[in-house]
């Protein structure tokens, strides 16, 4: 076994290693870049080597500096995790020429898999089904328009040295097969330096699903069958679920025999996912190997049991498998949610930022059987940059059935508590509580098909806006009382106030459904709540509150000052309801977010409610006439010059972040009149690209 191991990766996958390295006994060593010089892996790893350098090619992307920090420190293995060095071959060969062992799968498989258009040839060949489709470069539009007509569309346009959802677009008609062509084309070049595409048919109603294999270095190989990962937005996964709720045991054992297949075709070892799209009808293609760790392997290990980073570890220092194929289980259901720092309501474009608050739900078995794991590598306070990869985290969750292992997630994401960073926790948890994810009908397509106009957030149902009005109320008491003690709460003063004509407490909410809209636009009378506080027990928050109705709603509330969820029982026709949400209060304004649901509202008493619509509604800025940039990016195209008369849909430019291609288009036709910078500049969030005026 090895002695010490060399974690050529950073955040939570390098911690990810550690972990099992540190259990097994074996010392490990940490790299890092200039940016990452108090990161979470820095400090988890017995040793830590810098890198220089700052972005990724500059660093973890230059694989001397990783040999050359192995001699140092005498490591004799080295663990790439995924990204980076993990699926590059040369780097494979030049570590074996040093005597360091790669934790991973053979070169030459890595080589015949990291190609599409060479992996798809060979899998055709040992009689893996393909998607159909020319497995052939195509050397330009006019190629790509025929091989299209003949493949019948919808067809897929890929870069054949792709990953990451990056270099990809679908065409469904002639018309858009040469902008997809040219935009594939250019992802490709830009984020793998190699522009070579090939096109395939787009399967429709497609589910993604792959299976997890591995194998030892005597020939052995096994399947731990699969995780499904159709929950993607821009073909990235964000939710993936182990087992899958589409396959059955014929369409499994089928596919994972011809993962198996697959892998024998290339004398693989080590961990790998042979990853497949599936029609409606469970017919199933081959769509890449990708020879490394997986990200979603956490729910592999959730339903099996093992230990993948240990299995990769074992199998490289020349262990056997220490498992058979039937003795391979699937026990249970598991989620897992990717936590992004990116902004679900725009489309979940990337954002930057520092972790001001960082506060996961405890990773534990709880009492009713069902667990919580949580893979981080940030801590509060660490920031998020433009140079790596935007995960904060992956949190899994796991129960004995899907419905169990949904509702902990549930759960933990109401638990996890993430300030100064935009974040899609609100969208995992709306995906979470849809009808449609909940009756396991999914496909790729969810994300488009469900939200058609992007991720607005929830409009919450009757019942759950009244008890978050609720809770508003109650919390509202508490929070006067507080400031007129000065200090911590003083019981006598709030029985006071409740003892006085005061105790109707109106809850106006602001129609505010959307991050968005600003605090304190127009107040709808259907979406106020009355309640009367009328009995509050001593030491505990516990309220007695009365609705309009007459009926009687007890509610017990968990609101310490320094913590920034409020925790609720609410007992309600005998039914008991539990909510932790987010909630604060700016100036006379409440803010309460709870699953996706947004709400800010004002608590007034009767008298005040009544008179409140004569207030002056708060007016927000006109940016209508502005094109704001949504991300931060550089402004790689202008397609407009200034004069120029737009329309509605018109791409005005093109805007790259995080090495995606993002087209800003025109909403109304108009005349372009100043352009406020140049091709090549570098864009903030919200900077004015350009002004238009209206035309007569
Ligand atoms: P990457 O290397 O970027 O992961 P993949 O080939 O694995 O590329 O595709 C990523 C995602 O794109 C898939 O999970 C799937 O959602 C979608 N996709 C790819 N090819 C097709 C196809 N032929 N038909 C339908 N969807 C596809
Ligand atoms: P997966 O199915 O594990 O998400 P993909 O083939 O879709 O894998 O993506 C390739 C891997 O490379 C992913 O694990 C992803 O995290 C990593 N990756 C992709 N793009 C970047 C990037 N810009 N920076 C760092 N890591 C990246
Ligand atoms: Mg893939």
């Amino acid at each position: 076994m090895f002695t010490k191991i060399l974690i050529a990766n950073r955040g939570e996958i390098a911690c990810r290693i550690i972990r099992t390295a540190k259990q097994m006994g074996i010392a490990t060593v940490a790299v890092y870049s200039n940016a990452d010089r108090s990161a979470q892996h820095v400090q988890l790893a017995d040793e830590a080597i810098a890198l220089d350098g700052l972005t990724a090619a500059e660093s973890y992307l230059i694989s001397s500096k990783i040999i050359q920090a192995c001699k140092e420190t005498g490591a004799d293995a080295v663990h790439p995790g995924y990204g980076f060095l993990s699926e590059q071959a040369t780097f494979v060969n030049q570590l074996e020429s040093e005597n360091i062992t790669f934790i991973g799968p053979p070169a030459d498989a890595i080589a015949s898999m990291g190609d599409k258009i060479k992996s798809k040839k060979l899998a055709k060949a040992h009689d893996v089904s393909t998607v159909p489709g020319h497995i052939g470069v195509i050397a330009n539009a006019d190629e790509a328009l025929k091989i299209a007509g003949e493949i019948g569309y919808p067809v897929m346009i890929k870069a054949s040295a792709g990953g990451g959802g990056k270099g990809m677009r679908i065409a469904h008609s002639s018309a858009e097969v040469a902008d997809g062509y040219a935009t594939a084309k250019r992802e490709a070049a830009a984020s793998f330096g190699d522009d070579r595409v090939f096109i395939e048919k787009f399967i429709t109603t497609p589910r993604h699903i792959e299976i997890q294999v591995l194998g030892d270095k005597a020939g052995n190989i096994i399947h731990l069958n699969e995780r499904e990962c159709s929950i993607q937005r821009r073909n990235q996964k964000i939710i993936e679920e182990a087992p899958s709720p589409f396959l059955n045991d014929v369409t499994r054992a089928a596919m994972g025999a011809e993962a198996v297949q697959l892998a024998a075709a290339v004398g693989y070892y080590s961990a790998g996912t042979v990853e497949f799209i599936v029609d409606a009808d469970r017919n199933f293609y081959f769509l890449e190997m990708n020879t490394r760790l997986q990200v979603e392997h956490p729910v592999t290990e959730l339903i099996t049991g093992l230990d993948l980073v240990e299995e990769m570890i074992r199998v490289a220092a020349g262990e056997s498998l220490r498992h058979q194929q039937d003795k391979i289980k699937i026990n249970g259901w598991a989620m897992e949610s990717r936590l992004y720092a990116e902004d679900p309501y725009r489309n979940f474009l990337p954002a930057i930022g520092r972790l001001s608050l960082y506060r996961p739900p405890k990773e534990t078995m709880h009492d009713d059987g069902t667990l919580t794991r949580n893979d981080t590598g940030v801590k509060e306070g660490d920031t998020i940059s433009i140079y790596y990869d935007p995960m904060i985290a992956k949190l899994c969750s796991w129960g004995p059935s899907r419905a169990s292992a949904i509702e902990r997630m549930q759960v933990a994401l109401d638990a996890f508590t993430l300030r100064g960073i935009g974040h899609n926790i609100p969208f995992l948890s709306a995906v979470m509580e849809h009808p449609r994810f909940i009756s396991g009908k999914i496909s790729t397509a969810f994300i488009e098909e469900e939200y058609q106009t992007g991720f607005n957030g929830v409009k919450p149902d009757t019942t759950r806006q009244q008890h978050l009005g609720m809770i508003i109320a109650a919390a509202h008491e508490v929070e006067t009382a507080r400031l007129q003690s000065f200090k911590h709460i003083q019981i006598d003063i709030l029985d006071k106030r409740l003892s006085t004509n005061y105790r109707t407490k109106v809850v106006q909410f602001n129609t505010m459904v959307d991050q968005r809209t600003p605090p304190g636009g127009s107040i709808e009378d259907d979406i106020q709540i009355q309640v009367n506080l009328i009995n509050k027990k001593n030491s505990t928050y516990e309220f007695t509150l009365e609705t309009i109705n007459k009926d009687k709603i007890s509610l017990q509330l968990d609101l310490a000052p320094d913590h920034p969820k409020v925790h609720a029982k609410l007992v309600e026709d005998g039914k008991a309801y539990t909510y932790t949400a987010e909630l604060w209060r700016h100036q006379d304004c409440w803010h309460i977010y709870y699953r996706g649901c947004n709400l800010s509202a004002h608590v007034r008493s009767a008298h005040a409610a009544a008179l409140a619509h004569y207030m002056k509604p708060v007016t927000r800025p006109n940016f209508s006439n502005m094109l704001l940039c949504p991300m931060p990016g550089s402004l790689v195209k202008i397609l407009v010059r200034e004069g120029d008369i737009v329309e509605p849909g018109q791409t005005l430019c093109i805007v790259e972040a995080m090495k995606m291609e993002n087209a800003l288009t025109s909403e109304k036709r108009c005349r372009v009149q100043s352009l406020q910078f140049n091709e090549g500049d570098i864009l903030g969030v919200d900077s004015t690209i350009m002004i238009f005026e209206p035309i007569d």
